[in-house]
């Protein structure tokens, strides 16, 4: 079966913070394999061929703060990406609080290769709809996103990163989101795990342009976590997480989600067709 894997975090590790590089590297025994990929697309794509994997979505976004990412993610991830853009997707990010001008920001993040965006309120440090009360310019950045027909991707559920605000992981915000943009695509990473996940389900339900993106949930216990998800199968795409901690490899993960029981036209859809549709 084809794979998109629309949610790996391929980033400049050397912006890291010190505490939090620490927890993505303890215990790692494929540490030399995820920095030749971080070093060189071509390391990524061979990989890639190894995982079985044609497609992926690179998460980058700013987060100074929790993370140590600067505004110059978005410029590494479109140079990573350039000359491959038909199996890599840059993701990029506008943080409200860190620009003078988030929707023109946003407009050349666009013209620049950037095709996806990624909001993460527990790194960034505001909620999903903040708009509406302190930060006016978030709502710029969802505007132009869906002039533009790009699809934003919202970090849901909770994080353990050091300095993570978690009264931010809460995907209950997002349906503010919706009813104020009504065209634009959202896609709800991790699915509100492991706490919200019904409240993501029912997110995905109400608003036709919602997506569940269902990377960092541990594939074999996927039908625990969304009993439904046969029934949503339309509206979830596939996605690993992969370097993050405890993520095996982006192939374990798809042999696990293709042994579960749910018919092969689903299977197809989450691990493929649905991002083709979504993400372009
Ligand atoms: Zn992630």
């Amino acid at each position: 079966m084809r794979v998109f894997d629309c949610h790996i975090h391929i980033q400049p590790w050397e912006q890291l913070r010190p505490d939090v590089r620490a927890r993505m590297i303890a215990g790692r025994k494929d540490l030399d394999a995820v920095q030749k990929a971080l070093a060189e697309p071509a390391a990524l794509l061979s990989l890639m061929d190894h995982e079985g994997v044609e497609k992926a979505a690179l998460i980058n976004y700013v987060a100074p703060e929790v993370m140590g990412f600067d505004p110059s993610v978005n410029d590494w991830v479109t140079r990573y990406v350039r000359g491959h853009e038909d199996r890599l997707y840059a993701v990029g990010s506008v943080h409200p609080r860190h620009t003078k001008d988030p929707g023109g920001d946003t407009r050349r993040l666009f013209e620049k290769g950037i095709r996806l965006l990624k909001i993460h309120p527990p790194h960034q440090l505001f909620a999903a709809n903040a708009y509406i009360a302190d930060l006016p310019g978030l709502a710029e950045i969802y505007r132009a996103a869906e002039e533009h027909g790009r699809p934003v991707t919202i970090h849901t559920g909770t994080t353990i990163f050091p300095g993570a605000r978690n009264r931010f992981a809460d995907p209950m915000p997002v349906d503010d989101v919706a009813v104020d943009f009504p065209k634009l695509k959202i896609l709800l990473a991790h699915a509100g795990r492991p706490i919200y996940m019904e409240t993501a389900v029912f997110l995905v339900r109400r608003h036709p342009n919602m997506h569940l993106d269902l990377s960092g949930i541990p594939p074999k216990k996927l039908l625990e976590y969304l009993p439904r998800l046969e029934d949503i199968a339309d509206r979830c795409l596939w996605g690993t997480d992969y370097p993050s901690p405890g993520i095996a490899s982006m192939r374990k993960n798809v042999e696990d989600f293709l042994s579960l029981p749910l018919p092969e036209a689903a299977k197809e859809k989450i691990l493929w067709a649905n991002a083709v549709r979504v993400i372009g």
